[in-house]
């Protein structure tokens, strides 16, 4: 392997690339365009255009593709090739700025939510020039947004550019009440930990529920599986070893800055995190990295499974979403420095933090909501369903102390005593981390632990910024203008606190006690999709966008749509592919395995009456018996997707295919995994959870 550093961002027209190609003159347009959004006019286009093409061709590109984010969650490519007939037989190598600006694109076959009106199919992409361009397979991608003829997005990228504008508005106006007239920018930046799942591929190709529905629908508990806790951090196989290897080295090219891989809980479960960096470009990486891991996992003879819950029973996969708010000036607003209680800006803002996930949990809670991950909020090993924050000791003594107007009284451990004498005492952080909490404070910013590995981490961060351009917009409408500012402000964070710190809690949140005390202070506690979804189209968070300019009503009525949409589908797919399986593989199998029994216990019988044959009997018995159950549940399964297909209104669809089809696959799948444990290895037509995840 080449150096890292001769490597990193060796695809990447970055910074540096720009600096050694672009004239002086145009290298300074191109950074108003990026750090200040002054739009580029079409000449320096043309020249930025023509440098882009001119590297990219001489590291290999022979296209170009406006990169996009549709609503399908996945990123979308149309591929262009550089060529330009010259007239004469022969082309030319070509890229307008024109072309670099502007793409336009039939949108008719990615979902709006009925945006675009049939006659009106045309989308459009435009480029976004804060993040760079880069080379995959041979194509120059260049990072767009994608609107309706209209302007309205179509896209995950439009709207978290406009959340992250709202929250640098508002986040401002409240620095230059606290007396910074320094800070430029404030930027949201985000640090998303990603799980996964290696399997062999060979094992993969025999599951139709793994190719078509990227989990197992059906399968019985392993002999082993993570029984032990011996995976986690454990030492890496040499083949998943290589394929990091490679992964990093692939995503390292693409500039992007992946850091720690490591073992997961569960046996075959990995993770990657980059450092962080810009929401948007965070957004922008977590893409690449899950399609780079997909296609590097492929020429390793493997799959890579980026599904919430590709095994029942087995840890799910989800995404951790670290998240703070940095001045241009490189200060962290969320550090709270060696003396929190005195750091005004830092207690505002988080503060901030608190009303905003108080006040719109239910919207944080919808953010997260897709069929993949409904198989784990509210399950054992993840976080639950309900939104709560945990911030460690330290913190919640400094709001008692602000809530009530005591004295701040600081008797903390600040220094771990490891006592061993070889080993030094280190500092102490006094945020301890809590596993269990779906929003947890993690010493200089929050870590938002419901994301599902699959999705696009783009919805979350829209959400965090714009609730947070929101609760700051009320501080600083009260607090302008102050004539006496200190005490103002005491008052305001103080009743801040006392309305807003139900949503705070310390304790086990994967816990019993913790659902009850939930629902008794009023908190959002919904575990199904279809329900959780509703919170985006509640009035009071449509206004909240509106007023935001994230998304206008038609906008968020659109994503709804989709979202509802795509569970439907999701379910419906699913639920065809176990009839598929259970009808023309599991059944089979079964009775040509109860056949094998009852021919051996005849052949016994016809050696002589005296060898008993009564194990065969109930063996032939039971498997009848059960094969005869699951051949009726999955009848049922079939007539139920048939109802579900024909009811028009959309929601109602969904909370059938909630009540009815999801429950409905559980109990095919409830006497298929007692099959299991009954048929012989042989006969059994599809790969094991052993088989699986010992196939590596
Ligand atoms: P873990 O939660 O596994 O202990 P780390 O503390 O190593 O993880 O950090 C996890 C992620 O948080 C990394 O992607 C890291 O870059 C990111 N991160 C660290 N500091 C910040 C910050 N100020 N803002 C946003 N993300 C951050
Ligand atoms: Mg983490």
């Amino acid at each position: 392997m080449n150096s890292v550093s001769d490597i990193f961002g060796k695809l990447v027209f970055n910074d540096k690339v720009m600096k050694e190609r672009l004239p002086k003159d145009t290298y300074k347009r191109m950074h108003d365009a990026i750090d200040g959004g002054v739009p580029l006019d079409l000449e320096v286009a043309n020249i930025i255009a023509n440098a882009m093409k001119d590297w990219a061709i001489e590291n290999g590109a022979t296209h170009y593709s406006h990169w996009f984010q549709p609503m399908t969650g996945i990123t979308a490519e149309k591929h262009d090739s550089f060529i330009s007939p010259t007239g004469d037989g022969k082309v030319i190598m070509e890229f307008s700025g024109k072309a670099l600006i502007k793409g336009e694109s039939d949108a008719s076959s990615f979902p709006s939510g009925g945006i675009r009106s049939t006659f009106e199919a045309r989308g459009y992409t435009s480029w976004d020039p804060s993040s760079y361009a880069f080379i995959k397979n041979n194509t120059l991608c260049i990072p767009t947004a994608f609107c309706s003829y209209n302007g309205e997005a179509l896209d995950k990228k439009t709207p978290l550019l406009r959340s992250m504008e709202a929250l640098n508005k508002q986040a401002l106006r409240v620095l230059r009440i606290l007396g910074d007239n320094t800070t430029k920018r404030v930027i949201s930046s985000v640090g998303s930990e990603q799980e996964y799942f290696l399997i062999d591929k060979d094992v993969y190709n025999l599951r139709k529920d793994l190719i078509y529905t990227g989990r197992t629908l059906i399968g019985s508990d392993p002999p082993k599986g993570q029984d032990l806790d011996d995976h986690f951090f454990g030492t890496l196989k040499p083949r998943v070893l290589a394929f990091m290897q490679d992964l990093d080295e692939e995503l390292w090219k693409l500039g992007v800055y992946a850091k720690t891989e490591h073992n997961e809980a569960a046996p075959c479960q990995h993770e990657i995190a980059p450092i962080y960096t810009e929401a948007n470009i965070a957004v922008d990486h977590n893409q690449i990295t899950m399609d780079v891991m997909k296609t590097v996992a492929g020429k390793h003879n493997l799959v890579c499974l980026l599904h919430e819950k590709p095994f029942d029973g087995i840890a799910g996969s989800g995404k951790h979403n670290n998240w703070s708010l940095s001045t241009d000036q490189g200060e962290n607003l969320l550090e709270p420095g060696k003396n929190p209680i005195e750091n005004t800006t830092f207690l505002v803002f988080l503060i901030a933090v608190i009303k905003a996930v108080d006040e719109y949990h239910d919207l944080l809670r919808m953010s997260v909501a897709y069929p993949g991950n409904e198989h784990r909020l509210g399950g054992h090993e993840a976080p639950p369903a309900i939104i709560s924050m945990y911030l460690g000791d330290e913190l919640m003594r400094i709001l008692d102390t602000i809530e009530s107007g005591e004295e701040y009284i600081d008797d903390f451990e600040r220094v771990m005593k490891t006592k061993v004498n070889v080993l030094p005492d280190f500092a102490k952080d006094t945020t301890d981390r809590n596993r269990t909490s779906p929003f947890a404070f993690t010493g200089n910013k929050f870590e938002f632990r419901m994301l599902g590995s699959s999705i696009s981490i783009s919805g979350p961060n829209i959400v965090m910024n714009a609730i947070m351009a929101e609760a700051l917009e009320e501080f600083a409408d009260a607090l302008e203008g102050s004539d006496n500012l200190h005490e103002d402000l005491m008052h305001l964070l103080a009743t801040t606190i006392t309305k807003h710190k139900r949503i705070i809690f310390n304790g086990d949140g994967y816990s019993k006690e913790w659902e009850e005390e939930a629902i008794r202070r009023g908190l959002f506690n919904e575990k199904s999709t279809p329900g959780a979804l509703r919170s985006y189209i509640d009035p009071k968070n449509i206004a909240m966008f509106e007023r935001q300019h994230v998304f206008n009503a038609t906008e968020v009525r659109a994503r709804y749509d989709i979202k509802v949409e795509n569970y439907c589908k999701t379910l419906n797919i699913e639920a065809n592919t176990l009839i598929d399986m259970i009808n023309r593989q599991i059944i089979p199998a079964v009775i040509e395995f109860g056949a094998f029994v009852a021919e051996s216990a005849n052949a016994k019988r016809a050696l002589s009456d005296s060898i008993p044959v009564t194990m065969e009997i109930d063996l032939a018995k039971d498997l009848a018996v059960l094969n005869t159950e699951l051949k009726h549940r999955i009848d049922k399964l079939a007539k139920d997707v048939k109802t579900a297909k024909n009811i028009s209104d959309m929601e109602e669809r969904a909370a059938y295919y909630r009540e009815v089809i999801f429950f409905g696959m559980l109990d095919v799948r409830e006497i298929a995994d007692k099959l299991e444990t009954i048929v012989a290895e042989e006969y059994w037509p599809i790969p094991t959870y052993s088989d699986i995840l010992t196939s590596v």
